[in-house]
């Protein structure tokens, strides 16, 4: 904890320590398997943590998506599915959530985020294009090339430097991207995409002064602002804890702010919604839904469920309401500053500031002696399975792909591990075992000799590549 949380915290309890604003209902039993046996299974996957079966993983920190408990609200809401196949009850109890919480005025659910990437991106983009982001994401990214457009990162610079302190790391540097508009012109840029909180920067957030100067810039342009809002939800709660005037502001109300210098979002209800499966695509341009109603009932099902059952749209209804409670929110952030701290504590580099979901481990000094090409995250990622049976991933090198012009691995300048906290699941003293495991394979670090890739799929290839230890 922070000393600025506990404060934060102290105000409003009068006391130091605080709790999670729940209390458990059901219990999953977890084990930790054998040392030789998690050698073996390491091995079998290929050295992949995606590729491991689940129930050789203790302690899950793979990743956000689609991992978080469920309350006992969202649970009964499961009974309340109405299955039709047109005009589902939950559809309309999910479209008056959005635009309650987020306020957008079309809705058009999709099975998950990168369906409604693949929606928006259909939509908008055409070939020649050219996206400008705060960071490309790995699906986001990918449904923008297969659309025909370029993505390019006009992200401030100190977000590609782990160390720098700078609150609001996922801001858009404006200066780029006015350049970006004067050099290849607005005609060729159908929006820009803006990402709050920036996942491959470490969680990091945008403030909202960045957004309205963003939006200011782009209506002299006539381009378009779409948000990806998978964490928009945590990105407001920083708003809240760093920004001048919005300390007394409640998270629902910034979140709802902040949308509103965007013309629409994409979402992977998996992460801030609060589900397990699920997403959606909301815009205000009614051309633009036209478009996204037209081609989701060829990718993903009828308008008005969009892959997704009655009973989880309604569970994602529910969980939009309560990932903006401000209490679920300060518990949810504390916990991943928790571990976070624990490992600056002890001197093991990890991105400063913590973000929202997660903490970041920069493999690139842990492992200063290995070359980027030796793929250090995910050894160090292996290094950890190995170690106590968690579960991390990759997000350097891997991730990062090849250049689709000319066929190079992409250097990337963060080489991270992410060790992402799901929402609801783990407690404090799980969070005490993964600090011990980390710092465990922290002091082992000298030894490590990298890993050299064997199989590489075409696209996305952190998912299914597979390696084996160095051994030139
Ligand atoms: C997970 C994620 C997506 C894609 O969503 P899926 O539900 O996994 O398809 C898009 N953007 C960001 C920032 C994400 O974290």
């Amino acid at each position: 904890m922070t000393q600025q949380l506990h404060q934060t915290m102290g105000q409003q309890y009068g006391r130091r320590s605080w709790a999670e604003p729940w209390k458990i209902k059901m219990v999953e039993p977890i084990r930790m398997i054998g040392g030789a046996q998690r050698a073996a299974a390491l091995e079998e996957a290929g050295y992949n943590t995606f590729l491991l079966p689940s129930e050789d993983v203790y302690i899950d920190l793979l990743t956000d998506s689609g991992t978080s408990a469920m309350s006992d609200r969202q649970w009964a809401g499961l009974m309340l599915g109405d299955e039709s196949y047109a005009g589902s009850r939950n559809f309309y109890h999910l479209e008056e959530a959005v635009r309650t919480y987020y306020g957008y005025t079309y809705l058009i659910p999709t099975h998950q985020g990168r369906g409604a990437e693949h929606l928006i991106s259909q939509a908008l983009i055409r070939p020649g294009h050219v996206i400008p982001g705060n960071m490309y994401f790995t699906t986001t990214r990918a449904h923008q090339e297969m659309a025909g457009g370029a993505f390019v990162d006009v992200i401030i610079d100190a977000a590609h430097d782990p160390a720098d302190p700078h609150p609001f790391k996922g801001n858009v540097d404006l200066d780029k991207l006015t350049a970006l508009i004067e050099r290849v012109g607005a005609d060729r840029i159908p929006y820009v995409s803006l990402a709050g909180t920036v996942n491959m920067a470490g969680g990091q957030p945008v403030s909202m002064a960045n957004v309205k100067a963003l939006r200011e810039l782009c209506d002299r342009y006539g381009i378009a602002v779409y948000l990806d809002a998978t964490r928009m939800a945590e990105n407001a709660f920083f708003i809240q804890e760093r920004e001048e005037g919005y300390a007394d502001t409640p998270i629902a109300a910034i979140l709802r702010e902040f949308c509103s210098y965007t013309d629409g979002a994409w979402m992977s209800a998996k992460k801030d919604n609060l589900v397990n499966i699920g997403g959606w695509l909301a815009v205000n341009d009614e051309d633009v839904a036209e478009q996204a109603r037209n081609m989701v009932v060829v990718y993903e099902g009828l308008h008005t469920y969009g892959g997704m059952a009655g009973r989880d749209m309604e569970a994602v209804a529910i969980g939009i309401g309560e990932s903006v409670e401000d209490d679920y929110m300060r518990a949810r952030i504390g916990q991943v500053r928790y571990l976070g701290d624990l490992l600056a504590d002890w001197d093991i580099p990890v991105v400063r500031p913590i973000g929202g979901h997660a903490v970041f481990l920069d493999a690139r000094r842990i492992y200063e002696h290995l070359p980027q090409d030796r793929f250090p995250a995910q050894t160090l990622a292996a290094q950890l399975y190995l170690d106590s049976g968690i579960r991390s991933m990759e997000r350097g090198i891997v991730s990062a792909g090849r250049d689709p012009e000319t066929g190079d691995h992409r250097y990337p300048k963060l080489e991270l591990v992410r060790l992402t906290i799901p929402r609801r699941v783990y407690t404090q003293a799980h969070m005490d075992v993964v600090a011990e495991a980390v710092k465990a394979v922290y002091d082992q670090r000298a030894e490590a000799r990298g890993l050299e890739m064997i199989y590489e799929p075409r696209q996305l290839r952190f998912f299914q590549a597979r390696f084996r230890p160095f051994s030139g």
